[in-house]
């Protein structure tokens, strides 16, 4: 393992404080280079837009991650309609493997699933 992160957008009140984004920074800081070629990402839930195209800027070659848009609340994606995975089969990269659902029911448990009543003010969001 390089590096791991948490998500940190409230502590560093930083929105792009994501647990991938932190996990890219301080690899890259331990490999003294921006490109993590052929990493592997573990997530527990399927990266958001923006990880999911940092993972492509910084040459990861493998995304696992635990549970899907489908298995938790809403407010965890920004877009109703594009899968973010979108941006994966839309790259130029054509070397980047992603597998979803390792460890899926254990991973959504750490989340508000699909039909929990989340208060608005805790939905970045929406
Ligand atoms: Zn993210």
């Amino acid at each position: 393992m390089i590096a791991r992160g948490r998500n940190r957008t409230d502590a560093w009140n930083d929105a792009t404080a994501h647990a991938e984004l932190v996990a890219f920074r301080e690899a890259a800081q331990i490999a003294d280079a921006p490109g993590l070629d052929g990493a592997v990402l573990y997530s527990t839930l399927q990266p958001c837009g923006m990880c999911t195209m940092a993972t492509i800027w910084t040459k990861v070659g493998r995304i696992v991650f635990g549970a899907g848009r489908e298995d938790v609340h809403r407010m965890y994606f920004e877009d109703r309609n594009l899968d973010t995975m979108d941006f994966v089969k839309d790259a130029y990269r054509d070397d980047l493997v992603i597998d979803g659902g390792c460890l899926k029911d254990e991973c959504a448990a750490l989340y508000f699933r699909p039909g929990d009543d989340v208060p608005e003010s805790e939905q970045g969001n929406l």
